[in-house]
């Protein structure tokens, strides 16, 4: 896919606030830090289109895009768990839970995780909420390039196994660098296979 345009459309503090539209939308998500923003820039080719932190904290929010006018973007704010419930419960903030469960248009959840490190409790928490609410979604491993070739297959072998322990199936995965700027037409030919199968 050539992105011909990438434009910025909103910044929603809800679910209920964001733009309405039938477009397909293609939403990002990870723990804060992922390099969610540095892959969204690669992704788009627009360096400066999603902010890459540097300072914790930011405001929360629900950014959308539109690229080539025929598809959304969507950066959603980086998952930590909300304060414990009383029940001890851990909990995703209420903004991530609603936009997911409530979209209608969305049809991939993009969740991202560091290449390096093992599987970290809080991903799997979120990848079983979205298999239990059959949301579809498929794994980005970032920042490939910190790991050797043979260290990178070893730490995503080590992930796929973890999966299948809970799934049968494993979702779609992709690997990238947004400092090598690997991955991105994996990704980019993977929402154009869904855009087509949409339009049939
Ligand atoms: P976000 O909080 O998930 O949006 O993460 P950012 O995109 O702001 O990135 C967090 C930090 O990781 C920044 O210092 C980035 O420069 C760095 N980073 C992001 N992606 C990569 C990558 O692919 N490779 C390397 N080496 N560093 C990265």
């Amino acid at each position: 896919m050539i992105i011909r345009s990438a434009n910025f459309i909103k910044s929603s503090q809800s679910y209920d606030t964001c733009p309405e539209s039938k477009l397909p939308e293609y939403a990002f998500i990870g723990r804060s830090n992922v390099g969610k923003s540095s892959l969204i820039n690669m992704i788009t080719g627009i360096s400066t289109l999603a902010k890459v932190s540097g300072t914790p904290g930011k405001t929360q929010l629900i950014n959308h895009f539109e690229i080539n006018k025929s598809w959304h973007l969507v950066d959603l704010p980086g998952y930590g768990y909300a304060k414990l419930s009383k029940s001890k419960r851990q909990v995703f903030s209420e903004m991530i839970t609603k936009y997911i469960m409530n979209r209608e248009n969305l049809h991939c959840l993009f969740v991202l995780v560091d290449s390096r490190l093992k599987p970290q409790e809080i991903d799997s928490t979120f990848i079983n909420w979205l298999g239990s609410n059959q949301v579809p979604f498929a794994l980005i491993f970032t920042k490939a390039d910190k790991l050797n070739s043979e260290a990178l297959n070893h730490s995503i072998a080590r992930y796929k196994k973890f999966l299948y322990e809970t799934w049968e199936e494993l979702p779609p995965m992709f690997t990238c660098s947004a400092v090598k700027r690997t991955g991105r037409e994996d990704i980019l030919n993977y929402i154009e296979g869904i855009n087509a199968s949409i339009q049939v």
